[in-house]
């Protein structure tokens, strides 16, 4: 079966087919470094994680991935007025704008870490691309479809006919209904900046770049046009020049259709002589609600990963719960929700550290004879998996071929050798596919302390604490200290 994806372009799901046979190519909006993102901003990086793993494990391609870190030109409120909003962090931390882009980068890094989100083929950061940006803008210029005014370079959103056909808004709507302040000497209201110079409101920006060369400039006057670029043509610019003017998917927040995905549809179909979108799938993360709002910086109701992380969750347990609801669907954040998930996905760990065989006793009438399990049943199973993965990644769906899995698995008699292979084989596709099933201690704990500590879970499951206390010392004796915490062991070094 075929990947079927819903494009926000089309509004329909739609056959997945990338450019070139074998090989996709995916640009994520990565975020503005000018706080530590919060959790609505991962559950959009989990599911671009989510859609690239799926691509590699179901189908098979090679993914190149670009994710930027947006460092300069996001205007407050996603505008084209007002400040900057790492420069205004800046100020309000008395420090200098690559310090603050430098900072919560860092921070942004260690969550994508902790969330078991894969590293993409390349980081862009748009401070890295301003000459890139102004071929571009000159190009657009030279073409009629941008225009110089007192405090910026625009691009006219009459020139290009299509536009407003990935979020709705036409500009005869916009038209009947702007609200914006018109800034007089742009052509139409909708017209939107593509380089802000420093002059104004911006006259004090610290990150400027000569227009004429595309260097850095501290001094002021000696290119009247000296400034810094537009939001949205950072990711024109990136995309482009690593993946080429044409790519497969794009992925973002809902927040980002409109203006941004707009503009850099705009600006890159007629700056590249394009037909169709330059990328050719549009993907949207619907948002999350805290508390009954939309869980937003400027709302000041976030949720940051070390917050749950301090609750007693495992980064992997949120991700889990990001990701078990469909990327679709307004998730609404609860602590009781998570509590869930992360029973959900412990169960489902137990089940892949026993290879999925007998995690739990089964429960038989004395004399009942258990059914078997065969290759087929398992092929089943992996197969209902990857139609429902296929199906607009439909995770809850994928997630209850897991469980059916996992009941049958522990109500049947052991498998035989080729079906225990099978199932090896489908857990490590659920392993690859979700990346929620690493466990955090496996890896760094040796073999001969990880079975004491396995023993001593089945000691404590079956109530008998005088083995469970023996392995306890068992274990401390060979360097490491166990503790009982929310019904898991936790392994220290000592
Ligand atoms: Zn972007």
């Amino acid at each position: 079966m075929p990947l079927r994806l819903y494009n926000t372009f089309s509004k329909h799901e739609e056959d997945f087919k990338p450019l070139k046979p074998g090989v996709v190519t995916m640009y994520t909006c990565g975020p503005t470094v000018y706080g530590r993102p919060h959790i609505g901003n991962y559950s959009s990086f989990l599911m671009a994680d989510l859609l690239r793993r799926w691509l590699e494990v179901g189908h098979g391609y090679k993914v190149k991935h670009v994710k930027n870190i947006t460092d300069v030109g996001h205007l407050i409120a996603d505008r084209d007025d007002g400040e900057d909003k790492v420069e205004k962090q800046a100020k309000q931390e008395k420090t200098d704008p690559l310090a603050i882009a430098k900072r919560y980068t860092q921070q942004y890094l260690e969550d994508e870490k902790a969330l078991n989100i894969r590293e993409p083929e390349a980081r862009p950061r748009a401070t890295e691309y301003i000459p890139e940006m102004l071929a571009i803008i000159n190009t657009l210029l030279e073409k009629g479809n941008a225009y110089e005014t007192p405090d910026g370079f625009y691009f006219s959103v009459e020139t290009f006919e299509p536009y407003g056909k990935l979020s709705g808004n036409t500009l005869d709507k916009l038209d009947a209904g702007a609200r914006i302040k018109v800034d007089e000497a742009k052509r139409h209201p909708a017209d939107f900046a593509l380089w802000k110079k420093c002059v104004g409101t911006n006259g004090h920006h610290l990150l400027r770049w000569s227009f004429q060369t595309g260097q850095r400039t501290e001094t002021e006057g000696e290119d009247p046009a000296s400034g810094f670029p537009g939001w949205h043509i950072e990711c024109s610019a990136m995309s482009a020049k690593i993946l080429g003017e044409e790519i497969d998917l794009h992925t973002g927040g809902e927040d980002n259709i409109f203006p941004h995905h707009e503009c850099e549809i705009a600006q890159s179909d007629c700056a590249f002589g394009l037909k169709e979108p330059f990328a050719r799938f549009w993907l949207h993360k619907r948002r999350i609600d805290l508390a009954g709002e939309k869980m937003s910086k400027s709302l000041g109701n976030v949720l940051s990963v070390p917050a749950v992380v301090e609750k007693g969750y495992s980064p992997l347990d949120l991700r889990y719960y990001l990701l078990s609801v469909h990327y679709r669907t307004n998730l609404k954040f609860s602590w009781e929700g998570l509590g869930q998930a992360r029973d959900s996905r412990r169960s489902i760990l137990e089940w892949m550290k026993k290879g999925g065989v007998g995690a739990y006793a089964p429960v038989v009438k004395p004399g009942a004879k258990l059914p078997s399990v065969s290759v087929n049943d398992i092929q089943e199973f992996d197969d209902e998996f990857s139609v429902a993965m296929d199906t607009d990644l439909n995770v809850s769906g994928a997630l209850a071929v897991i469980h059916n899995c996992m009941r049958k698995m522990n109500a049947s008699i052991t498998p035989d050798e080729p079906t225990k292979i099978a199932l090896q084989k489908f857990i490590q596709k659920i392993r690859d596919t979700f990346g929620c099933f690493e466990s955090e201690i496996a890896e760094a704990i040796p073999s001969a302390v990880r079975a004491l500590v396995d023993a001593r879970a089945a000691a404590r499951a079956k109530k008998d604490f005088q083995e469970s206390d023996r392995l306890r010392d068992a274990i401390k004796k060979l360097g490491y200290e166990v503790r009982d915490e929310m019904k898991e062991q936790k392994i220290k070094k000592l």
